[in-house]
């Protein structure tokens, strides 16, 4: 007689299905697998819809009804479900009138002028010793512009560069006899102050300014002593990158960097305590979990932003799960630096900086478990949707079943460690030759890496960040070619898409999507990446360090890389060129020689059961 029970690991995004048939002689055949988004939070009853359907995908795949299936077993969910939150710890504060860094899309001519601000209709009497600067206001006409500026230099006015309200530098830029610096779109040109001596610098196509985003270049051009020098140092630094940039020097005016007063964390291990300031960053911070892990609780500074990431955090996972406040512990934190572009308080022109953020990933522990709650949920479901003789059963430790599942790769064998890059969690497990297991479950993967990028080119958008991690990057830079992120170049018998050219465009399996911003190639890429090694290199690292015997990585031989973020085109690699110093072979899973790095729970589930039915070695693996 035959069984036929279906392993359900219900992840915090995903909800894996792996069906198999039992003969009485204990030999397991692997007859379906099934994925579906995870529903609702990772062990509460809402689970149950995604678990239903993942089952009945699986049970279609493999032919069968609901009415044969005997068993489902779920997996003891750790009761670890992860949060996020991120904070910016410097903010840029232009006080009176200085403008920064002004970056429009279209500025024209190029070079470096430096002149006193005059405004447009003073600009035909304008004395011929001082060089100037002209201020065009809103709605003046290209044309009239350029005339009029044409005219005062005949007349031996000096004029070095040009300030625009309206997109229309490049349009003047080429009516004009003397080729100068010209910036435009700036919107708040009523606060640029007339009589300043100001600074206007365009590169050129595809250069960045040279001279305002240098710190001795505006001591140069606005003759600081050192003192003032050190004051106007932050004007050079936000600059830096830009194609074009406009610095007016008033008496008083200031640019601030100032640092947030973020707060300090306090982390409590099990027998050591830390206080650290979270504008210390990320180093600091995770140096000091280090020392104190491991970690029982961590609390943020009240009355401070990171008071309120960490009771937000708490909070939001009291809520979701359904636990009281105080049972609600964090169990691993993983900080990240970032910076993120934010507008400039006090800008003129939607002026844009990039601040210091530091994102936050934590590792929620409850008192307990819902899923004796969840598989009630689950047999009732199913045996009103026809699965009359269904039982459901929980068990087994996820981080055991992983091993389990990882173990039917083919060449691989015990000793053995698994790193299961998920969704909200970096979880790793070891197997010794004694059969001996032991877990960690860290804070921080694949939803973290996903927001970096969307908060680091100010996307706003975590469906399109998503697709960014997931896809390699080309541009598009004819109707017949584009040219990909490694260099190489893909030609197209049929024109591409109008949408899609001259765009950067994110190469995904249905085709090209162009991605809306104006960031190039290589800055979205190396934000990509960058984001993938800040989250999974270190956490990588971290977990195996965490159960290599006595903390030593050299003793780890071989890692499976598992979840849903290894099947990334560059995560893995990342991971292996990290790991490979310490001699260790690591690849990603091919769970029953099929499944690639998914279905390893839920196919360790059933090797799991397998083996505690049948009092000889249990036959695990698929039958040809
Ligand atoms: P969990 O076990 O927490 O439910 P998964 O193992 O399903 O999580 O992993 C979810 C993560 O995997 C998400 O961050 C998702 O972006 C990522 N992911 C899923 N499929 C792919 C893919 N084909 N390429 C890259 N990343 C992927
Ligand atoms: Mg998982």
């Amino acid at each position: 007689m035959f069984r036929t029970v279906v392993g359900v690991d219900i992840g915090n995004s995903t909800t894996e299905s792996s069906l198999a048939t039992i003969d009485p002689d204990g030999s397991v055949e692997y007859v379906g697998a099934a994925l579906t988004r995870t529903t609702g939070i990772k062990g509460t009853v809402k689970n149950v819809e995604g678990v239903a359907k993942s089952v009945m995908r699986a049970l279609e795949g493999a032919g069968m009804a609901l009415a044969d299936l005997d068993l489902i077993l779920l997996n003891e969910a750790t009761p670890v479900i992860s949060g996020l939150a991120m904070e910016t710890i410097t903010e840029t504060i232009i006080t009176e009138s200085t403008m920064i860094g002004h970056d429009p899309r279209t500025p024209g001519g190029r070079g470096l002028g430096v002149g006193t601000i005059v405004d447009f209709e003073s600009l035909a009497e304008s004395d011929t010793e001082t060089p100037i600067i002209v201020l065009v206001p809103r709605g003046t006409d290209f044309d009239v512009t350029a005339k009029a500026i044409n005219a005062a230099v005949e007349s031996g006015v000096d004029v070095t560069g040009a300030i625009l309200c309206n997109d229309d530098a490049v349009l003047v830029a080429n009516r004009l006899n003397v080729k100068i610096p010209i910036i435009d779109e700036v919107s708040r040109i009523d606060l640029v102050p007339v009589g300043m001596v100001a600074a206007v610098e365009v590169a050129g196509p595809g250069q960045s300014i040279r001279t305002l985003s240098n710190a001795y270049g505006l001591a140069t051009i606005f003759g600081l002593d050192p003192d003032q020098t050190k004051v106007v140092s932050p004007v050079a630094r936000a600059l830096t990158g830009n194609r074009s940039a406009v610095v007016v020097r008033t008496p008083s005016g200031d640019v601030e960097d100032r640092t947030i007063p973020a707060g300090s964390l306090e982390l409590q291990g099990e027998t050591k305590k830390a206080k650290v300031d979270v504008s210390r960053g990320a180093a600091d911070i995770m140096a000091e979990v280090q020392r104190v892990s491991p970690l029982v609780d961590v609390m943020g500074e009240a009355g401070t932003n990171t008071g309120g990431m960490i009771a937000n955090v708490r909070q939001s996972m009291a809520d979701l799960s359904n636990h009281a406040l105080a049972d609600v512990r964090i169990g691993d934190l993983l900080a990240i630096d970032t910076a993120v572009p934010q507008e400039v308080r006090g800008g003129m022109a939607g002026e844009v900086a990039l601040e210091n953020a530091v994102a936050l990933a934590a590792m929620v522990r409850t008192k307990e478990s819902g899923m004796k709650a969840v598989a009630e949920a689950v047999t009732s479901h199913l045996r009103a949707a026809g699965a009359t003789k269904v039982d459901v059963a929980v068990g087994g430790v996820e981080a055991e079943m992983a091993v389990l599942g990882a173990l039917t790769t083919p060449g691989t064998d015990k000793p053995l460690v698994v790193l299961d890059l998920g969704g909200g969690s970096t979880d790793a497990a070891v197997i010794e030759t004694n059969d001996h297991t032991d877990a960690t479950h860290l804070a921080g993967a694949g939803d973290l890496v996903t927001k970096l990028i969307d908060a680091e080119l100010g996307l706003d958008n975590l469906e399109l960040a998503e697709e960014i991690k997931r896809c390699p990057l080309g541009k598009a830079e004819s109707f017949f070619h584009i040219r990909l992120e490694n260099g190489t170049v893909q030609f197209f018998e049929k024109p591409l898409p109008p949408t899609a050219f001259a765009r950067v465009v994110a190469l995904g399996e249905t085709g090209m999507n162009p991605i809306p911003t104006r960031h190039s190639l290589d800055r979205i890429r190396a934000v990509r990446r960058t984001a993938k090694e800040r989250v999974f290199v270190v956490n990588a690292l971290r977990a195996l360090r965490s159960i290599a015997p006595g903390g030593d990585l050299r003793q780890i031989g071989f890692v499976v890389l598992l979840g849903g973020c290894a099947l990334d085109f560059e995560i893995p690699e990342l991971i292996a060129d990290a790991v490979a110093p310490f001699g260790i072979v690591c690849g990603t899973g091919n769970v029953r020689g099929t499944e690639g790095p998914r279905n390893a729970v839920a196919s360790g589930l059933v090797a799991s059961y397998v083996a505690s039915q049948a009092p000889a070695e249990p036959q695990v693996g698929a039958r040809a």
